[in-house]
């Protein structure tokens, strides 16, 4: 790879004298990153940000305004010069890590980059500066992309319809499921059950309690797959719905799906998909011809959305002809040549109701149609493809390294634990901390729970073979390190300036609030 500053490993390592082990494979280095002292902690009394004209002579500021909006004091204000606050954002933003900065292999999550084409297009000044409640003539241009997008989702998944506005997965799910309920209740029993794996995903037992039904825990095989056997035993006419992840969480193909669907229709039940590894199939296989009933998209994960720390997710939801009755309004139909919301009950008299304000996340929708226009069905294809094989390299590569639970092909995903580690003392947080120093944001630790000590790798199709060598690298020299010098690995991260947290009293006694005086260790 270029390196344009001359920067070697071997520099950094002689340089650091810290850890003495330790070579940023992915260039990882403190460099010009400063360390940042908090904001109130700054600055100097009267010295302020604005330059405005003095008032004129004899102008009262304080009688101009409402007295509410007035404040004598505030105790401990950071009084900084301009420049201060511009470098004390820009330093914090520069310790914030994202898929711009680096390597984000996070499992379950799908952190893949974001084409920018996709970014400059959902700032179109048409697109986002349209209000809302814009009459629906002068917003045909996002009618029509949205109309546009759920033919395309429900195309690419082989559903009739599909739902638009739910805000994330998570709100797909509950919505999922509150059409579900409304099915059931429509043929005069809403039934009390859903089936849910060991390897589901938090956000499913949730979006079934929220919906006031109890969850079965079904066991996942040997082989890390939902049986028929074990689905068939559990069935009965009070289950309402089974909920799959395909591929589960594990990373692996459900490959008896079909079955699974066929056990759970005899009995009048329905088959929920939790649709956020959709990424592993798709332009390969369509969930509506498996079986399932209804799914969720996470857009942000499959279609290519920066997400993370909060930031925006998208979850429309594919439904079988048996929920299009029920689905949540808005619906954007098209009649002719233009564009409608339909957003009156009387209308849909079955609907679930709304189940978010306005139409849904349009941000969302723009990204996902243009990376979806961008690829082409070939393109999209390819994603998956690339996604799988990616995470089965990574897998060749570090098997022997890390031990890997379940020894079957995986698809989008990887799952290895700690198991060789842990003979030397060292977990999966240790190598989670240690791959910091590496210059790479670890993977997802500690999930799918069914996994003691799990390490879930999920590197996305957007990452090149170079990268991922440097990952399996950095995994590898990790794993020499836990046997040759484990104590070594406990205080990792050396690099990042605030080294190992206390876990425990960072979640118990967190500091969320500034005193004058006080000092933050
Ligand atoms: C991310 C994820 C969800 C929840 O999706 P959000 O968009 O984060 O609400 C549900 N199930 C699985 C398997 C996931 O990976």
């Amino acid at each position: 790879m270029a390196n344009p500053t001359g920067w070697k490993p071997s520099m950094e390592k002689e340089a650091a004298g810290v850890d003495a082990g330790i070579v940023g494979l992915l260039g990882a280095t403190r460099g010009l990153v400063m360390e940042e002292p908090l904001v109130f902690e700054q600055g100097s009394p009267g010295r302020i940000g604005v330059s405005l004209p003095p008032l004129p002579a004899g102008a009262d500021a304080a009688s101009e305004l409402p007295a509410a909006l007035l404040r004598g004091e505030i105790a401990g204000m950071p009084e900084m010069s301009e420049l201060e606050v511009v470098r004390h954002f820009t330093r914090l933003s520069q310790w914030n890590w994202g898929i711009d900065t680096g390597f984000y292999p996070l499992g379950s999550c799908t952190m893949k980059y974001n084409p920018k084409s996709s970014e400059a297009l959902a700032r179109l000044p048409g697109f986002a500066g349209a209000h809302p409640l814009l009459p629906t003539s002068m917003s045909q241009g996002a009618l029509e992309l949205m109309w546009k997008l759920e033919r395309a989702l429900s195309e690419i998944a082989g559903f009739p319809a599909s739902v638009m506005s739910p805000a994330a997965g998570a709100q797909g799910e509950l919505v999922g499921l509150m059409m579900i309920r409304a099915y059931h209740v429509a043929r005069g029993n809403p039934r009390h059950k859903v089936l849910i794996p060991d390897t589901a995903h938090g956000t499913n037992p949730a979006s079934a309690a929220f919906n006031g039904y109890s969850t079965v825990q079904l066991p996942s095989g040997p082989d890390g797959r939902l049986h028929p056997e074990t689905v068939a035993k559990a069935m009965d006419d009070d289950v309402a719905a089974i909920m799959i992840t395909n591929p589960n969480t594990l990373g692996i193909f459900e490959s008896h799906i079909a079955e699974i669907a066929e056990i759970v229709h005899a009995r009048g039940g329905l088959v929920y998909g939790d649709g956020a590894n959709f990424n592993a199939l798709v332009g390969v296989a369509r969930p509506g011809d498996m079986g399932f009933d209804v799914m969720q998209y996470n857009l942000h994960k499959t279609f290519a959305t920066p997400h993370g720390g909060g930031g925006p997710g998208s979850g429309p939801v594919g439904v079988a002809e048996c929920l299009v009755p029920f689905m949540p309004l808005p619906v954007v139909v098209k009649e002719g040549e233009s564009y409608r919301l339909v957003t009156d009950p009387a209308e849909r008299p079955q609907t679930v109701g709304k189940v978010r304000e306005f139409w849904g996340n349009m941000g969302m929708f723009i990204r996902a149609w243009a990376l979806i226009r961008e690829l082409g069905p070939e393109g999209l294809r390819r994603v998956a493809e690339l996604a799988v094989l990616n995470a089965n390299y990574v897998r060749a590569e570090l098997k022997g390294h890390y031990n890997l639970p379940y020894e079957t092909d995986t698809l989008h995903e990887v799952v290895f634990d700690d198991k060789l580690q842990k003979e030397h003392g060292v977990t999966t947080m240790d190598v989670a901390k240690r791959l910091i120093d590496h210059g790479s944001h670890p993977p997802t630790v500690y999930f799918p729970l069914v996994v003691h000590g799990a390490l879930m790798i999920e590197p996305t199709e957007t990452e090149s073979k170079e990268t991922l060598d440097q990952f399996v690298a950095a995994m590898r020299a990790i794993a020499a390190e836990a046997s040759a010098d484990p104590e070594a690995l406990k205080a990792a991260p050396q690099k990042p300036f605030r080294a190992r947290l206390d876990e425990t009293r960072a979640a118990r006694k967190p500091v969320l609030r500034w005193t004058p005086g006080m000092k933050v260790e």
